[in-house]
């Protein structure tokens, strides 16, 4: 029986602030321009998430979440920019760097912490 692949522990990824997140998509929009992903397509998604409240009421949120197609702009990266999504967005909800330091900074809730599948 073959061996399981061990995966390899990530070494960057993105620190997701979403409280400020306000579901512009100019993070989606970028990273698609940067990579010319063709329509549905792309490296995050701006996810829209409406929880109904006790009394009528309900909660809008919004989060942008990394696909299966983020490379975390490793060609930007290398020249030492920012990558697309974290560079166009004003609200500053993301962070790029060593999941060791960005963990340090997930002092606060609604924060999401991701890195790519190695
Ligand atoms: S880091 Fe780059 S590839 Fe990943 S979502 Fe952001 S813009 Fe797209
Ligand atoms: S993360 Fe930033 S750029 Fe993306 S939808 Fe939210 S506010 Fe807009």
């Amino acid at each position: 029986m073959a061996a399981k692949r061990r995966a390899k522990a990530p070494e960057n990824g993105l620190l997701i602030d979403y409280e400020y997140c306000t579901g512009c998509y100019a993070c989606q929009v970028a990273c698609q321009q940067e990579h010319r992903w063709p329509a549905g397509m792309g490296g995050i998604r701006v996810q829209e998430i409406v929880q109904n409240l006790p009394n009528d009421k309900s909660y809008l949120t919004y989060i942008p979440f990394p696909t299966e197609l983020c490379v975390l702009c490793a060609a930007r990266t290398r020249k030492g920019q920012q990558p697309a999504c974290v560079q166009h967005c004003m609200a500053a909800c993301m962070k790029y760097g060593r999941i060791e330091d960005l963990a340090k900074e997930m002092t606060k809730p609604r924060m999401v912490l991701w890195a790519p599948r190695g």
